[in-house]
């Protein structure tokens, strides 16, 4: 049972939690907020041009990349946070009890470690970066609504010229 448990919430290539488990985790830290008003942030980030790596190594390689980069940001952050598989190239940070300025530091740090990492395969050297959108739960919004305005501040860092976070003014 247990096991059964496990494989529903974790993503099968970068054993990641999933979409799913991950949404019932960030529902379980808005309990706690409301509970105990401890604040968190949420931290949406998007692999930038993943695509050319898909175009130009294959898809096989474009998994490896992916396997790799959530191992990079995986022991870049605090066990106590939760990095997760959101989507196709988009990983989701839950930030517990981090204040948005040490949020920034955090997504920064993460930014630098993708970019100082590299990827072997074959005769290549792949490297890549990420593009990051920061908010921060508050009284007066839901989750939903902070995962939207973490979209949109990924939509901006794109915009900005990708390699970097944008944090909410909202905070
Ligand atoms: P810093 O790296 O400049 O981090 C400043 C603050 O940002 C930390 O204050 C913490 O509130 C937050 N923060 C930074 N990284 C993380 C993270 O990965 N996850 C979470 N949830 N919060 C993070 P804090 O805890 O008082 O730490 C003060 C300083 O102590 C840090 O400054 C860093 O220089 C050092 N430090 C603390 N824990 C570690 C650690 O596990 N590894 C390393 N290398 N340094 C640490
Ligand atoms: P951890 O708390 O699970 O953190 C894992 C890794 O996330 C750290 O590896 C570091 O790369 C990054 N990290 C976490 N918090 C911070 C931070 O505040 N600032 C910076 N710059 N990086 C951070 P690292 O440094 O090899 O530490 C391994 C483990 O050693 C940590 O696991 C933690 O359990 C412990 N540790 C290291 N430094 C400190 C510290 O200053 N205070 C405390 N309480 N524990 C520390």
């Amino acid at each position: 049972m247990q096991q059964l448990k496990q494989v529903a919430s974790t993503d099968e290539l970068t054993g990641l939690l999933n979409r799913r488990a991950m949404n019932a985790k960030l529902e379980e830290e808005m309990k706690r907020f409301y509970r105990y008003h401890i604040s968190f942030c949420i931290l949406l980030l998007d692999i930038d041009y993943f695509k050319k790596i898909n175009d130009e190594y294959g898809h096989q390689i474009g998994d490896l990349a992916l396997i790799h980069l959530a191992k990079t940001m995986q022991s870049a952050i605090r066990e106590t946070d939760t990095l997760s598989r959101w989507g196709g190239e988009e990983f989701m940070v839950l930030l517990p009890a981090t204040p948005i300025e040490s949020a920034r530091v955090i997504a920064e740090r993460l930014c630098l470690s993708v970019e100082q990492s590299t990827m072997e395969i074959d005769q290549a050297t792949i490297r890549c970066t990420i593009s990051g959108g920061l908010s921060k739960i508050t009284a007066n919004q839901s989750l939903e609504q902070a995962i939207q305005i973490a979209d949109t501040m990924l939509y901006q860092a794109k915009a900005q010229g990708r390699n970097q976070i944008a944090v909410s003014a909202n905070t």
